[in-house]
């Protein structure tokens, strides 16, 4: 009777939970199934050195092409199975697809970086070097250094000595490593000198909002400052209009990346672009709608 008891409490005080529970679930088996099915995509947004124009890579940005509701944005599905083993899945999956598009390129002259965005929960598998070495071999006519990792820089603080070695493991395969969003953590600088991180990308919000805000200039003047220092690349994201990218190129920040240059694309009309475009008229686009 008191088992019976403690059963009917549990259903009366937990149904919100357990309401949740079961979403939780339902979405991360939908997920399963549309890795299965082959739903997702990966679009492609180019990185430009501002100055000469040339493309210097490109981000591999993941999309769900979801049968009734179109494309979705990573933001509306990827938090569903933030810490499941699924992401892990999900995640090798996108390296898998990057490696092939760069042998794709390859093949028709074009030879790029990629960088693809790593999950802290998958980064941090004990086997995560052993795996991406695995993933690498099935591509022996594809450089590693080639294939760059976009990790947060607010992830790689969880178990910082545990990270650091797996990026040191990873670096020895050849692939580099950005620190993503980089302002909006809190690395010490001793920790930014321990990280092998080839690259610092600005945070979008900071780029975005330095035209206004001195803080934020203050911001993007210290990380690239920082990346100075420490012998580091340093690349904007979120460069919308001329005025970022002259400030940026002011401040001794050369590469660049946002919708102002192009938005990302599906792989077949990244190579149209690339293949079309001059930064030439990218910046006379900029200086007409500058003139309006
Ligand atoms: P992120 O890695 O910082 O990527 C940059 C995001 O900013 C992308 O959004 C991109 O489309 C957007 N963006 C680029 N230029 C501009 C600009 O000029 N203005 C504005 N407002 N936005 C710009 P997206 O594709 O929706 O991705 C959002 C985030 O989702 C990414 O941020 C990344 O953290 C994550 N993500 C994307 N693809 C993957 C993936 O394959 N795996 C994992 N684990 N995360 C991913
Ligand atoms: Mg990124
Ligand atoms: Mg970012
Ligand atoms: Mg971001």
């Amino acid at each position: 009777i008191a088992k019976q008891a403690g059963k009917n409490r549990y259903h009366v005080f937990d149904v919100g939970r357990d309401a949740a529970v079961k979403v939780r679930f339902e979405n991360i088996e939908r997920i399963r199934l549309a890795l299965d099915q082959g739903e997702f995509c990966l679009h492609y947004q180019p990185k430009v050195n501002l100055r000469g124009g040339e493309v210097v890579g490109a981000e591999a940005l993941i999309r769900w092409r979801h049968p009734e509701q179109g494309l979705l944005a990573p933001a509306l599905f990827l938090p569903h199975i933030d810490n499941h083993p699924l992401c892990v899945a999900l995640g090798e999956w996108v390296v898998t697809t990057a490696l092939s598009q760069i042998r794709a390129w390859a093949a028709v002259g074009v030879h790029l970086t990629v960088s693809v965005n790593i999950d802290a929960f998958h980064l941090q598998q004990a086997d995560f070097p052993a795996r991406l070495a695995a993933l690498l071999s099935a591509f022996p006519d594809v450089s590693p250094t080639a294939l760059e990792l976009e990790i947060l820089e607010t992830s790689a603080l969880q178990d910082m000595a545990a990270v650091i070695d797996t990026m040191h493991a990873c670096r020895r395969l050849g692939v580099q490593f950005a620190l993503d969003d980089f302002g909006t953590g809190f690395s010490s600088l001793t920790y930014l000198r321990r990280f092998p991180a080839e690259i610092l990308k600005i945070d979008q919000s900071f780029v975005r909002d330095m035209l206004e805000d001195p803080d934020d200039l203050t911001i993007v003047k210290g990380v690239i400052g920082l990346a100075t220092a420490f012998k580091r690349l340093v690349i904007a994201e979120g460069v919308e209009t001329l005025a970022h990218a002259e400030v940026l190129l002011e401040n001794g920040c050369e590469l660049a990346q946002g919708y102002g240059i192009a938005r990302p694309m599906p792989a077949d009309r990244f190579y149209e672009w690339l293949t079309t475009r001059s930064l030439d008229a990218v910046w006379t686009a900029w200086l007409n709608s500058a003139k309006q």
